[in-house]
């Protein structure tokens, strides 16, 4: 007879609801044929489930089996159909019950029966709420994940014989209840906080004015004076993120397959430091089958790319449609996905290639000609989206991080928290999010200055050869200055502030 289970396929970061069709039939015994599964896969499935059963000490039909999972024209990866085709099987041979219209089934099986992880519960979950499904039985590692879907049933399954012995009604297994309210937990604490941090409190300011606002920043600074760490600290200032950010994150982590374990919802902001050696399908995504990259993993917290100038023009340059767009689209030839990737762009470079250009300690071994290459490695492009510049000077270590505590991070983020709800009032009405994502039109509108700011903008774009857009850029960083200081209107201080964070000259 013929089962149908309902299952879920990956698409991006969404699920898509899958039909699996099993027909016990009479024919060759012992025979399954799948349609609709990439052929890789179904080899593998087949054998597992095939085990799976034996192993569980339940009987394989003496029959011919043929699956069928749709919309075939949808691409099924992975192992997480073979539970829904164990379930399918038994059921067509009339081992269990054969209606299971309410629920959607989910779990890799090994070869003895156990039920194993799966990435993109959540999302999975997800969908089976919104097309009205009211049970979703997962493998049971992954109950906590699927339960921070509301109104729904989780079922978390061990073993493929103790999910028949629940289908049979012969040994229910409990529906998973949290312990606690995952959502209503406090995020745990970063392992780096300002207050580890001594010293370069001018850079921890233009950290704070970049969290503050969103602005991009560079730091460029001799080996040694702490530019990771600073980058690492970043984190920990920016606002809490709110419950729906922390389940974007989630769902972003758990289709990567990057969920830590017992930590089903992610509440701390990312913080990604990849390498420069990186592939561009690395950092923003990509594949055979798509992948959420780098740029995705750092959504809602920090993209840290140390040594900046290393990555290269071309990789840099894939950079700028997520940083325009705060989303990756990635086509494929059945069409294209997006990830989402609202981040936070750190950069850190050295001064030179041998890093102690203008280091009054150390001698630069560097031509002058390869100091001025080296600086002009990052593109154009890029460059007009970093708000902030700021050299990290060299200190010693030891001072760097030595015992006096200087101020913790909480503390600073607490006025970055009012910075944001300042521009989150202000910005109502718009797409806007935050002071650097501003165009001209809303520097017009929202960056008026008094006489005094007028002409300090004045006299400085014409000592320091200001371009129209490092003019935007200024006003931009004037306006988070003011917001930090709780001030309704751009002073001229404010101005004074934003002007040093402006490019080196020849950049
Ligand atoms: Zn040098």
């Amino acid at each position: 007879m013929l089962a149908k289970i309902t299952s879920c396929a990956l698409v991006g970061l969404e699920g898509v609801l899958v039909d699996v069709e099993v027909d016990v039939h009479p024919g060759l015994v012992g025979k399954i044929d799948i349609v609709g599964l990439p052929d890789a896969a179904i080899q593998e499935s087949r054998e597992r489930v095939r085990s799976a059963i034996h192993n569980s000490h339940l009987a394989f039909p003496q029959r011919r089996v043929t699956i069928n999972l749709a919309p075939a024209d949808l691409h099924k990866e992975g192992p997480a159909y073979d539970l829904p085709i164990a379930v399918g099987i038994l059921a067509g041979a009339n081992q269990i019950p054969a209606d299971y219209r309410d629920s959607m089934f989910i779990g890799e099986l090994s070869l003895d029966g156990s039920v194993r992880h799966v990435n993109g519960i959540i999302s999975m979950a997800s969908v089976a709420r919104e097309k009205g499904l009211r049970t979703i039985y997962v493998p049971h590692e992954d109950a906590p994940e699927a339960a921070l879907v509301p109104d729904l049933t989780v079922i978390p399954v061990e073993t493929l014989g103790q999910l028949v012995m629940h289908l049979g009604n012969l040994l229910p297994i409990e529906p998973y209840k949290p312990e606690n309210d995952e959502a209503a937990e406090d995020e745990p604490p970063y392992a780096t906080d300002f207050a580890e941090i001594r010293g370069q409190e001018h850079v921890k300011r233009a950290l704070e004015v970049a969290a503050a606002g969103g602005h991009c920043v560079l730091m460029s600074g001799p080996p040694g004076s702490g530019k990771t760490l600073l980058a690492r600290a970043l984190p920990s200032i920016l606002p809490r993120m709110t419950i729906d950010e922390a389940l974007e994150v989630t769902k972003i982590y758990s289709v990567a397959g990057m969920l830590p374990p017992g930590q089903p919802l992610l509440r701390q902001r990312p913080f990604r430091a990849p390498h420069h050696t990186i592939s561009q399908a690395g950092l923003v995504g990509g594949g055979h089958w798509p992948r959420p990259g780098e740029v995705s993993l750092a959504h809602r917290g920090v993209l840290f790319l140390d040594e900046l100038p290393e990555f290269g023009m071309r990789t840099l340059e894939v950079l700028r449609q997520p940083l325009e767009d705060k989303v990756v689209t990635i086509s494929r030839a059945s069409g294209s996905l997006s990830f989402p990737a609202s981040f936070l762009l750190v950069g850190a470079r050295n001064p030179c290639p041998c890093g102690y250009y203008g280091d009054p300690l150390h001698e630069c071994t560097c031509s002058r000609g390869m100091v001025e290459s080296y600086q002009k490695r990052i593109s154009g492009p890029l460059m007009d989206r970093i708000d902030i510049h700021v050299e990290v000077p060299h200190v010693d270590y030891e001072k760097l991080t030595g015992e006096a505590l200087a101020e913790p991070s909480s503390a600073v983020r607490a006025r970055v928290e009012a910075a944001r709800e300042r521009q989150r009032a202000r910005l109502e009405g718009t797409p806007l999010y935050c002071n650097a994502d501003m165009g001209p039109a809303e520097v017009r509108r929202f960056c008026k200055l008094d006489t005094a700011g007028r002409s300090l903008i004045k006299a400085a774009m014409m000592q320091m050869g200001l371009s129209a857009r490092a003019y935007h850029r200024v006003l931009k960083l004037a306006r988070t200055i003011a917001d930090l200081a709780g001030a309704e209107e751009i002073a001229a201080p404010h101005l004074a502030e934003a002007l040093q964070y402006r490019r080196r000259q020849g950049e």
